[in-house]
């Protein structure tokens, strides 16, 4: 039977070094220019193709893709395990060329493009020689498919598309948008005509799409089949936010812990005072349910597929929401006045927790699906009574032991008492 946490020496020595890397190397990059592994500023690319390099001899890149989508087959366990550590420094995760939402349009570019469309998008996309974005959320209905209003129709040998778009992260900057209509995903390039960016919110862009005209092989997968691509790009996003969250819980809880050692507080440092150690006890506690349950639902991935694990990936996506939010207040907390300053990564992790709660769809919708799904495998029960009901269970068991209690009376007494009491008097 195998039930093994544990992680195999080898690629703990690839963990061991990427943790080395990110600190030494792409830290301080972070602190000093922040945004520049996406920058085509040739200033800043100077300093990050060479670290990018690096990461590719090592065979680490684009970890997310499995062997015969062109990655190098980590599995998302293996990826979860990385992304504990990538997660933890502001712009690992590009030098690593996992970020998104490249990687979502890639994982469903591999899996659905026509050999043309990989020419063209996926490849460019693995070697950061472009930028994505997706493109599906709409103002007035958010990400809930019904609702969508945007189209596209076929007129000649192109498609023509109109709707709103609403959060369409990095759109501006992004060489192409992949864009969910009615009938499918299409694939439109920046620059094409009838694309007008309108103020959005931060990086989070509006964008119109009026009368855009694409050729007919702008459509990824079959026409019809935008829902089910949206499923399995949105199934894998989720996962990796959850194996970023981790990262970022054990940063805040590594950050509690130095902290609870080092301050003094009435005579003794907080890390004597009973309530500050039960809010490490439940910060560690939080922070190991969840990582266990990301790293099972990485491995059941692993052994079916993202449409198998849904049910799992939903708690993820409903857990991880609920415990950032409990450990980066108790490490603002902690950290008293210095807390609630950004003179510490605190405020920014803490900023994030709203979003959590409503990015890849509202918890509300996932958990309704994990409802949904655990109910499946119950049925109600029959007549008035549940079947725990201990009355009719203890009948069934005294049929099987019948023989017994009819040979031995003291034995039946025993029985008689216990029933006795069972139906005593509440008081
Ligand atoms: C940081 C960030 C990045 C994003 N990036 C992208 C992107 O790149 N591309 C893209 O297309 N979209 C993106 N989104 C949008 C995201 O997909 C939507 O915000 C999300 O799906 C929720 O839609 P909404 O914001 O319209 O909220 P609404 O659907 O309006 O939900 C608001 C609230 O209503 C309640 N609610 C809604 N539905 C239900 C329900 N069924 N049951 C019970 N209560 C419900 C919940 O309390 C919910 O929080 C991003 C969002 C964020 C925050």
């Amino acid at each position: 039977m195998a039930w093994d946490f544990s992680t195999e020496p080898e690629f703990q020595e690839q963990l061991d070094w990427v943790e080395q890397f990110c600190k030494e190397e792409i830290d301080p990059i972070d602190l000093l220019f922040p945004g520049a592994a996406k920058s085509r500023d040739p200033k800043m690319k100077a300093l990050c193709d060479p670290l990018k390099q690096t990461v590719k001899d090592k065979g680490l890149w684009a970890l997310f893709l499995d062997e015969e989508l062109g990655g190098p087959g980590f599995g998302q366990l293996k990826l979860a395990l990385l992304n504990e550590v990538l997660a933890q420094h502001g712009s690992a995760p590009v030098i690593f060329g996992t970020q998104g939402p490249d990687t979502g349009n890639m994982e469903i570019l591999a899996a659905h493009g026509t050999p043309e469309q990989k020419d063209r998008w996926l490849y460019p996309l693995m070697n950061q020689e472009i930028w994505s974005a997706f493109s599906m959320t709409e103002p007035q209905g958010g990400s809930d498919p019904t609702l969508f209003k945007t189209t596209s129709v076929k007129e000649g040998n192109e498609w023509v598309i109109n709707g709103e778009k609403w959060f369409t992260s990095f759109g501006k900057e992004a060489d192409i948008l992949l864009v969910m209509c009615q009938n499918g995903i299409f694939i439109v390039e920046q620059g094409t005509p009838g694309v007008e960016w309108l103020n959005g919110a931060g990086a989070h862009d509006h964008v119109r799409y009026n009368n855009v005209r694409v050729p007919l092989d702008h459509l990824l997968g079959p026409e019809g089949g935008g829902r089910m691509l949206a499923q399995r790009r949105l199934g894998g996003g989720r996962i990796h936010h959850a194996m970023r969250t981790v990262a970022a819980c054990k940063k805040a809880i590594d950050m509690m812990c130095e902290r609870a050692l080092s301050r003094e507080s009435h005579g003794k440092t907080i890390s004597e005072h009973q309530m500050v150690q039960e809010q490490i006890a439940d910060s560690y506690s939080q922070y190991h349910m969840l990582r266990l349950l990301v790293l099972w639902t990485a491995w059941t991935i692993d052994n079916s597929s993202t449409r198998e694990a849904r049910t799992q990936i939903a708690m993820c996506k409903t857990t991880c929401a609920e415990i950032q939010k409990d450990i980066m207040f108790r490490a603002i907390h902690m950290f008293g006045s210095l807390g609630v300053t950004h003179l510490t990564p605190l405020q920014q992790m803490w900023a994030s927790v709203p979003t959590q709660f409503i990015m890849d769809g509202p918890n509300e919708v996932h958990k309704v699906t994990i409802s949904r799904n655990v109910l499946k495998s119950y049925q109600p029960h029959e007549g008035n009574w549940p079947t725990q009901f201990l009355p009719a269970l203890r009948e069934e068991a005294k049929k099987k032991f019948a023989g017994l209690l009819a040979d031995d009376p003291e034995l039946a007494a025993r029985v008689d008492s216990l029933e006795a009491a069972q139906y005593a008097r509440i008081s």
